[in-house]
């Protein structure tokens, strides 16, 4: 097949061998493993088929997850230590270009020349596949030093975007690479190429051939941004939203006290995409407005699922309570649903309080007046002016996650904790700590006399079985 489009194969052998050889030594090649395609038991031939790309011959998406979860299976990504995986992706430009003026056959044998080079220099460190049309993706365990890194990428790009050469032609291939890290157990080969991706566009805003490393900021990249307001619109034509819901626990009894709503975006395409990617740029862009009162109406459908006594959070962005209309549209929901407000608790967050603080206290009021509750939401981020914050009418706190984390290790983090504690009842309203993980955080905010807790360590976020229940209760 090289012979065949021209390219000869000693020579991409002797350029890829070297680069196998750098990266092998820079990546600990003493540790690697066999990921080589075949290397699995013959008896899930039929699996590993699906699983690969037949242009190709790599693994495809789907292959790809599959084998990473078995590394991470019997090697878990550890957040400490000396190493560290990393999924990388590469994206081959113009590859239109070549497919428009040389033809998709030739356009199919540089894909093909691509995945040779991308297989030859990961070698046996790590799984390769062929994601889609020219976006190929691997993992390698590298060694937790940026400079290993810097060295490995620089060399890829340039090995992978060496030109092609095809018959009398000569194709000049452009390669740019987003870098993420694998920190879960769990592998979510959609959201790890999104962040891959998102790395992607940032590198190429530098200029082709640049890679770059994913960090969650880029989720407000320009080009990201425009991405997510195009697919939204979409979304809210296609009604491609959803609701999960989580426990808030009273801990010493075992009570449940409610349910916060959190909002799901299932993209045809991409997976999952958590609210922290799109609620922004929803915000930014008017959108969250349609998506906000999407939220209450399904909150109604959905209410009769849960205990009449228990209340049923919904977060509601500032940027909503901006809109004159939002009081008036809730309580027009919950009327057309037939829900008593006082079963619904608005959750804003504290950052609410940077806008015009009259206006905030009129809306807050409002809300009251029509019988819902309220939640200062992340409380302890850093925003509340706390003269402001007793002015208003609402009545919960909720501790943020990142502020139980901060103080969990410090011997003070029981006298903090119960300064806030404090807080709440000197304004006489209830406290609840967010993000609660483990036992020794139930115990120290017990202590600190915080017993209203939300968190992984009394549940996790459920989909609601709606045909099922809906089938019993027509039974
Ligand atoms: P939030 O309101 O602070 O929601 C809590 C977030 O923490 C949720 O993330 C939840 O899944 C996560 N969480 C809960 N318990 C734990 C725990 O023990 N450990 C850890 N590590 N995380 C935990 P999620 O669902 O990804 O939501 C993120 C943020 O997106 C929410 O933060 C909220 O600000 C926003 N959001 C979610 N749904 C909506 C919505 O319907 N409307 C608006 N405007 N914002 C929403
Ligand atoms: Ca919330
Ligand atoms: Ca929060």
């Amino acid at each position: 097949m090289l012979n065949q489009i021209g390219v000869t194969g000693a020579v991409e052998m002797n350029v890829a061998t070297s680069v196998v050889a750098g990266l092998a030594a820079l990546a600990g090649a003493g540790s690697a493993h066999a990921y080589f395609i075949g290397s699995d038991d013959t008896s899930k031939i039929y699996e590993e088929v699906l699983d690969l790309d037949p242009l190709t011959g790599l693994l495809s998406k789907e292959g790809l997850e599959r084998k990473l979860a078995k590394i991470v299976q019997a090697d878990p990504p550890e957040t400490s230590g000396f190493e560290r995986w990393l999924l990388i992706s590469l994206e081959i430009d113009a590859l239109r270009d070549i497919n428009e003026i040389h033809g998709a056959e030739i356009g199919d044998s540089v894909l093909r020349v691509i995945a040779q080079r991308v297989r030859r220099l990961v070698g046996d460190l790590g799984p390769v596949s062929r994601i889609a049309g020219s976006e190929y993706a691997f993992a390698v365990k590298f060694k937790r030093d940026d400079r290993e890194l810097h060295a490995v990428m620089n060399a890829i790009i340039d090995e992978v975007a060496r030109p092609v050469s095809i018959d009398s032609a000569t194709v000049a291939v452009f390669c740019t690479a987003g870098v993420t890290q694998i920190v879960s157990q769990t592998i979510e080969i959609n959201k790890l190429l999104r962040q891959t991706k998102l790395a992607r566009a940032n590198a190429k805003a530098g200029g082709l051939g640049n890679w770059a490393t994913y960090h969650p900021e880029m989720t407000q990249s320009d080009r990201y941004r425009k991405w997510i307001e195009t697919e939204l619109v979409q979304a809210i034509r296609d009604n491609d939203f959803d609701l999960v819901y989580q426990s808030q626990v009273y801990s010493d009894t075992g009570k449940i006290a409610g349910y916060e709503s959190l909002l799901r975006w299932k993209h045809p395409t991409k997976g999952i995409i958590p609210p922290i990617e799109f609620i922004a740029v929803a915000e930014q862009c008017g959108l969250i407005n349609q998506i906000g009162n999407w939220v209450i109406r399904r909150v109604c459908e959905d209410a009769h699922f849960f205990d009449p006594d228990v209340k049923i959070a919904v977060n509601v962005s500032p940027k909503q309570l901006d809109n004159p209309e939002f009081v008036d549209t809730l309580a027009s929901i919950l009327k057309t649903y037939d829900i008593k407000p006082k079963r619904i608790e608005i959750e804003i967050t504290e950052n609410v309080l940077i806008g015009d603080p009259n206006r905030v206290r009129k809306q807050f009021e409002r809300i009251r007046g029509l019988g819902c509750s309220i939640a200062i939401d992340d409380f302890g981020t850093g925003y509340s002016n706390l003269s402001t914050l007793s002015e208003l009418s609402f009545c919960k706190l909720k501790l943020d996650r990142s502020f139980l984390a901060r103080y969990e290790d410090r011997n003070n983090s029981g006298p903090l904790i119960s300064t806030v504690v404090n807080l709440a009842r000197a304004l006489d309203v209830q406290i609840l700590a967010e993000g609660v993980e483990t036992k020794d955080q139930i115990a120290m905010l017990n202590a600190a006399g915080c017993t209203l807790m939300q968190g992984f360590a009394f549940g996790k976020p459920f989909t609601l079985n709606r045909d099922e229940v809906s089938e019993e209760a027509a039974a």
